[in-house]
């Protein structure tokens, strides 16, 4: 709670302690949470997530909150609403800032307005953040325009959850037939044959452009279109399952063939990230993007080193212009390195006139983060370009190597021949695979595409954890793997795998990049499109 009486009230947080968010996730798509749904999952202490909101806005949860999906809830779904309450209404008054977070839209057949009912009966606070809805990402992703001065006056959100051939449905069918515009039909699977049936018995024309839609604006999105009389046809055709929307009326007939979004490189390619934890969310992003299905099985885990007195040591002595050079192998490499240095009192001063050496671009562009320019970076991400680069110009001087506790020896090596090395380990790196993460069964299953490997370490650990799992598959190419460089090919290949797919240019750019030639190479941007 903020206090009048503080003249700086502190903004740490935008969130209060003993209120229920009930926040709208989106359709699918991180990308579209609203900002203010962000602030409140980074700092729920609980949140109570419904089964169909994206693993991937779950990411935005603070790691230390607790979290549950109501699927875990006893009982079947219309049991399990009182639950909800009771554990909603027990958070707040425990003083926790809860987050009630839904697909879509909360007050779009999301069952927000029982649950504002029962917190406003029990005297609890909440807020409400809408989201994007079904209808809309639908319309977007699709180019559907939902309205349109030609041929669509209004938009209706329906339920297809009632049956239309039961006396009890609270939907007026007849009217909905003569509707002017767009109707956008929610939870319609089980009943599309029904409800196509009821509009044309009154009066709809059998031919009116439809489309129906699976998990629109994520990776899986997958669409068909068709007419009100075929569509359940096409659907079934085309495997079209639930969550999925059906759009009805003139307004679909006016999309393109393909949208903009379905022409996106990597649609429903399911893709493994295999960075460290911190470090695998602007490649997710990336992919998610290209239009792919990103999953995150970190290989290893950035931790500090057993041992800092080396490193100490190290920094007291380039504090007395003991070196010339200060040489980087990696991004972690250099975070590590300043932060002891910070941690010791000390700043970037003590470097003095040291010369910088960065392995990559992505190293480089670490030390500049400390307002430092690497002097040396070789036009080829790889420790043989970067002794080639350094061989002469470190010759009679003395090198400072600040790098993992394990990888190759070569760099230390060939400039040992020329110089005066010392090499320090300012992080350590450790095998942190989960091996009962559901990616696993996703491989068994052969659903991934491809898992990227972006080092020689991650590729070591992820291939050991493979090779009691999902040998076969790879062998038999369900499953590609995609390396970052030839030295961590030459690593995948040691241990009896294949290379599918490599970068040019050894980074993780360069990988994406080689992946989305890879698939555009492997199947035409028109296949991708059902129907
Ligand atoms: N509150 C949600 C709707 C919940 S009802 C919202 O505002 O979107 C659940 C139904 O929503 C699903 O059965 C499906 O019909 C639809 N739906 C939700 N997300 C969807 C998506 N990404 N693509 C297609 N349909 C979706």
């Amino acid at each position: 709670m903020m206090n009048d009486s503080d003249p700086h009230p502190s903004c740490a947080s935008v969130v209060d302690r003993g209120t229920v968010y009930l926040v709208g996730g989106g359709p699918g798509d991180p990308g579209l949470l609203t900002l203010r749904a962000k602030e409140c999952l980074e700092q729920a202490d609980f949140v109570l997530y419904d089964q169909l909101v994206s693993p991937r806005v779950l990411d935005f949860i603070a790691p230390a909150a607790e979290r549950l999906c109501v699927r875990e809830l006893p009982g079947t779904h219309p049991e399990r609403w009182p639950h909800i309450h009771r554990m909603l209404i027990e958070a707040a008054l425990l003083g926790k800032r809860v987050v009630r977070l839904k697909g879509g839209d909360p007050f779009i057949f999301g069952r927000g307005g029982e649950e504002t009912e029962a917190l406003r009966e029990a005297n609890v606070r909440y807020e409400i953040v809408p989201g994007i809805t079904a209808a809309l990402a639908a319309g977007a992703y699709l180019e559907v325009p939902l309205t349109h001065r030609s041929c669509a006056s209004a938009l209706a959100i329906i339920t297809g959850h009632e049956n239309p051939a039961k006396g009890h449905t609270h939907l007026d069918w007849e009217a909905l037939a003569k509707f002017p515009g767009t109707l956008a039909i929610y939870m319609g699977i089980a009943r599309l044959p029904l409800i196509a049936a009821e509009l044309i018995k009154f009066g709809k024309d059998p031919d009116t452009p439809s489309i129906i839609v699976h998990k629109a604006s994520t990776g899986e999105q997958l669409s068909v279109q068709g007419t009100l009389t075929n569509l359940e046809d096409r659907r079934r055709e085309n495997g079209i399952d639930t969550p999925a929307l059906v759009l009805i009326g003139p307004a679909v007939a006016l999309r393109p063939a393909i949208s903009w979004f379905e022409q996106r490189p990597l649609l429903r390619q399911w893709v493994v990230v295999t960075r460290p934890q911190e470090q695998g969310a602007p490649m997710m992003r990336r992919i998610e993007q290209l239009g792919g299905v990103p999953f995150h099985l970190p290989a290893v885990e950035i931790r500090e080193p057993i041992d800092w007195t080396p490193v100490d040591r190290a920094i007291e002595q380039m504090r007395n212009r003991h070196y010339q050079w200060l040489v980087f192998t990696s991004v972690n490499g250099v975070k590590s390195f300043f932060g002891r240095l910070f941690h010791l009192g000390r700043d970037v001063r003590d470097l003095g006139g040291l010369s910088l050496a960065a392995i990559g671009p992505a190293t480089a562009q670490a030390l500049r983060e400390y307002h430092l320019h690497a002097d040396v970076i070789p036009d080829e991400y790889r420790s043989e370009k970067l002794v080639e680069e350094l061989r002469d110009r470190v010759r009679g001087q003395r090198v400072l190597l600040a790098r993992a506790d394990r990888g190759r020896e070569l760099l230390h090596d060939q400039l040992a021949e020329v110089a005066e090395v010392e090499q320090v380990a300012v992080y350590s790196q450790i095998d942190a695979i989960d091996t009962k993460s559901e990616i696993f069964d996703h491989l068994r299953r052969g659903e991934i595409n491809f898992v990227t490997l972006t080092s020689s370490n991650i590729a070591k650990a992820i291939l050991r954890s493979f090779d009691e799992t999902i040998n076969g598959r790879i062998h038999r190419g369900d499953i590609k793997l995609v390396s970052i460089s030839p030295v961590t090919s030459g690593v995948i290949r040691e241990m009896g795998y294949p290379v599918a797919v490599e970068a040019r240019e050894y980074t993780t750019e360069g990988m994406i990049d080689a992946l989305v030639r890879f698939a555009e190479e492997q199947m035409g941007t028109g296949e991708r499109q059902a129907g």
